[in-house]
C-alpha cells in the first residue's frame, strides 16, 4: 500500500492547521506541522529551539537546512500516511521534500496538495482575534470566545496572543507566504495534484469537503 500524503497550503490564519489536526484524528497518520515542532522545541529550551526562536518571533523563516532535518526525523516515525502543515514553504523547500520521500518513503504514488483558499482581509482579520492558551486550546475573540474573557474555558490559564499574530508580524507573513506559495501551488496545479478547497466556510463544512474529495481520489 503507498503511504498517504497530503500537503497543506493557505496562508496563516486560513485554518489548515485545524484542518490538518481534524484530518490526522480521522485518519491517523501523522501530522507534521513545522510551526508547532518548532515552538514546541522552543519551549522545551532545546538546542535546535535555541537556534529558532528569533526566526519565529519575527515571523521570518527558519533556514531551510535546519527545517529540513526537522523534518526527515519526524518523516522516519512509522506511519500509513503523512499530513504537512506549514512545509514546504520555498523552492528549496519542496525539492528536500521530494528527496526525503524518494529516500525514506519510496513507493508513495498518493501525494496531493490541498489549498485552503481565503482571502488576506479574512486572514488579517482572524490572525488578530487569535488567542491561544499554554495548554494547546485555540479561541477567537468573535467567533469561539472564553467564556470569561482573557481565561481558558479548560485550564484556567491566561490566554495570549501569538508573538507572530501582531498586525505588523502579519503583513509580512501574508507577503512571504504569497511570493513563495504561488510557485509551489503552480507546481503540484501542473502535477494534477492540487486539490482547492474554500476556507471561508464553518471549520466542520470544510472539514466534510475535504474528506469527500479524499474520498473521491481513494485516499480514505
Ligand atoms: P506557522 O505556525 O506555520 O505559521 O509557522 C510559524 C513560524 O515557524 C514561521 O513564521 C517560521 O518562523 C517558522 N516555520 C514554520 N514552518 C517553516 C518552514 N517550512 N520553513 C521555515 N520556517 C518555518
Amino acid at each position: 500500500m503507498p503511504k498517504k500524503i497530503i500537503i497543506f497550503f493557505g496562508p496563516p490564519g486560513s485554518g489548515k492547521g485545524t484542518q490538518a489536526e481534524l484530518l490526522a484524528k480521522k485518519t491517523g497518520w501523522k501530522k507534521i506541522s513545522t510551526g508547532d515542532l518548532f515552538r514546541a522545541e522552543i519551549a522545551a529550551k532545546t538546542v535546535l529551539g535555541q537556534q529558532v526562536e528569533k526566526y519565529l518571533k519575527a515571523g521570518k523563516l527558519v533556514p531551510d537546512k535546519l527545517t529540513a532535518s526537522l523534518v526527515e526525523k519526524n518523516l522516519r516515525q512509522k506511519a500509513s500516511g503523512f499530513i504537512f502543515d506549514g512545509f514546504p514553504r520555498n523552492r528549496r523547500q519542496l525539492k528536500d521534500l521530494l528527496d526525503l520521500f524518494k529516500k525514506i518513503i519510496k513507493t508513495s504514488e498518493a501525494i496531493y496538495a490541498l489549498e485552503v483558499a481565503v482571502s488576506d482581509g479574512e486572514a488579517r482579520e482572524r490572525l488578530g482575534q487569535r488567542r491561544l492558551c499554554a495548554c494547546g486550546l485555540v479561541y477567537h475573540l468573535v467567533y469561539n470566545p472564553p467564556i470569561s474573557a482573557g481565561v481558558c474555558d479548560i485550564c484556567g490559564g491566561k490566554l495570549f496572543m501569538r508573538n507572530d499574530d501582531q498586525p505588523k508580524v502579519i503583513a509580512g507573513r501574508l507577503k512571504i507566504y504569497h511570493r513563495q506559495s504561488a510557485l509551489l501551488l503552480d507546481y503540484w496545479r501542473k502535477q494534477g495534484r492540487l486539490i482547492k478547497i474554500d476556507g471561508e466556510q464553518a471549520i466542520k463544512k470544510i472539514h466534510e469537503e475535504i474528506m469527500e474529495k479524499l474520498k473521491s481520489l481513494k485516499l480514505v
